[in-house]
């Protein structure tokens, strides 16, 4: 098979020109933001570095970091590089973990954004012959937004459906004949589910890829994905504070996702102590916007954590692969002293036969943490007897107790109690909070 790219000549450059190129780009970047961000000046100034001592990307680690809370701090112009006038949008990001953060863009970083989302749709084998039926929220979040103008620059039928009522998107599905399927992973495995429950088979419909994201999923959630709804689901990765999704994406070979080098460039570090860890290594992805104008960020502490591959790729493309998030540094919850993240959780219940449809709770009784999981079990098994599904509920907790090394509570609920999300799920109620224990 021919193998086609959105913008062949960036996405298969050889890797000692995209160095090249990143070298040239950050030493521009950092100099417009010294230049026009006066909190990142400041904090350079305070670690004693000027932007005449970044000569290339070997000097990286020289600059400051920027995190989430120097966001807050600065919000909502602190680090605007340009003049508002010069800006055409804002968008901000979801809050899965706090106060709401502002993003802004001029048109260029609209465009240099959406580029990348239209590489994420060309690798799933999108092309102007497609009908995109985008389910991410529009809004100010950025999935709708960023892969509805992705769509576009492919040339795809776009449908800009947003999130929600379910029953309206499987009518435009069949109605329209969707070919690529745009939303949050458990959105989709919804989609399916409801598929089902209304009588299609996966091949009643037009499907032949889905781009899902913006939350972390698993391998096993994957196959469940790909077979209730008849298509290749193909991961993209992506922040507001960098411009949404599309920072990195899935080809076919379903290896990790590529990360746009050109415009993003990635460090791994040790989430403890700040020191840049070499490539393979597992840590906490930390990326340099080189060519933003409006929102540049330098250094940037996503959370999340990734182990990162320069291996060569079969489909041709050059730039680094990330493997998906192994989890959020902030989405771990210790639990009786564990480190526990809720993708070990899903990951136990789809190997046990389970949908992903699950709520975790955690509450601190006594001094004691206690950790029950509440999972929705199989309408078939139902109606059965309440030692039957003691039994089960043993099996599963036994399960969870070998992966996590802690023994959980587990609950099996009637069918369809869990309440479904039609964007980012929420997995976890921590009511430790309400003893104002940092967690
Ligand atoms: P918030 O931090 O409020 O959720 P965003 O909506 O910008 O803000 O979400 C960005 C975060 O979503 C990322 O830092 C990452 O933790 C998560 N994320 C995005 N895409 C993926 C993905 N493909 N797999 C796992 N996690 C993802
Ligand atoms: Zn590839």
């Amino acid at each position: 098979m021919k193998k086609t790219y959105y913008q062949p000549e960036m996405e298969t450059m050889p890797v000692e020109d995209i160095k090249k190129l990143q070298d040239e780009k950050l030493v521009r970047q950092v100099r417009y933001v010294y230049d026009n961000v006066p909190y990142y000046r400041d904090l350079m100034d305070k670690k004693g570095v000027s932007p005449d001592d970044i000569k290339g990307t070997e000097d990286l680690h020289k600059l400051p970091f920027l995190k989430k809370d120097d966001l807050r701090e600065a919000y909502p112009y602190g680090l605007l590089a340009t003049d508002l006038k010069n800006c055409v949008r804002i968008q901000s990001t979801s809050g899965t973990t706090g106060k709401r953060v502002v993003a802004f863009y001029t048109q260029h970083d609209v465009d240099l954004w959406e580029d990348c989302c239209a590489r994420a749709l060309v690798a799933a084998g999108g092309t102007a012959g497609d009908v995109c039926q985008v389910c991410y929220g529009y809004g100010l979040f950025t999935g709708g937004a960023g892969l509805h103008g992705g769509s576009h620059k492919v040339g795809c039928l776009t449908l800009p459906m947003s999130s929600g009522n379910t029953d309206r998107q499987i009518q435009f599905m069949m109605d329209l004949n969707s070919t690529i399927l745009c939303c949050t992973p458990s959105y989709a495995a919804y989609i399916g589910e409801t598929l089902k429950e209304k009588g299609y088979k996966p091949e009643d419909n037009k499907l032949k890829a889905g781009i899902f994201g913006a939350e972390p999923w698993t391998e096993e959630m994957r196959r469940d994905i790909e077979k209730s709804l008849g298509l290749k689901a193909y991961d993209i990765y992506g922040l507001t504070e960098l411009s949404g999704p599309g920072v990195a994406f899935e080809c076919e070979e379903q290896n990790g996702m590529h990360i746009n080098e050109d415009h993003f460039l990635v460090e791994v570090i040790d989430p403890e102590t700040g020191e840049p860890l070499p490539v393979g290594s597992k840590g906490e992805l930390v990326f340099t916007s080189l060519d933003k104008e409006a929102f540049p960020l330098l250094r940037y502490r996503t959370r999340d954590i990734c182990i990162l591959s320069r291996e060569k790729c079969s489909c041709g493309r050059t730039f680094i692969r990330m493997t998906k998030p192994l989890g959020r540094s902030d989405d771990m919850m210790i639990i009786r002293g564990v480190n526990v993240f809720p993708s070990q959780i899903e990951a136990v219940l789809l190997n046990c036969g389970y949908a992903p449809n699950y709520q975790i709770l955690v509450d601190r009784i006594n001094n004691t943490d206690t950790f029950d999981i509440n999972v929705e079990m199989d309408p078939a098994d139902f109606s059965d007897t309440p030692k039957t599904i003691t039994a089960k509920e043993k099996e599963l907790q036994n399960a969870m107790k070998a992966m996590l090394g802690i023994n959980p509570k587990v609950h099996l609920v009637a069918p369809k109690s869990i309440t479904r999300s039609e964007g980012k799920a929420v997995r976890v109620i921590d009511n430790r909070k309400r003893l104002g224990i940092n967690i």
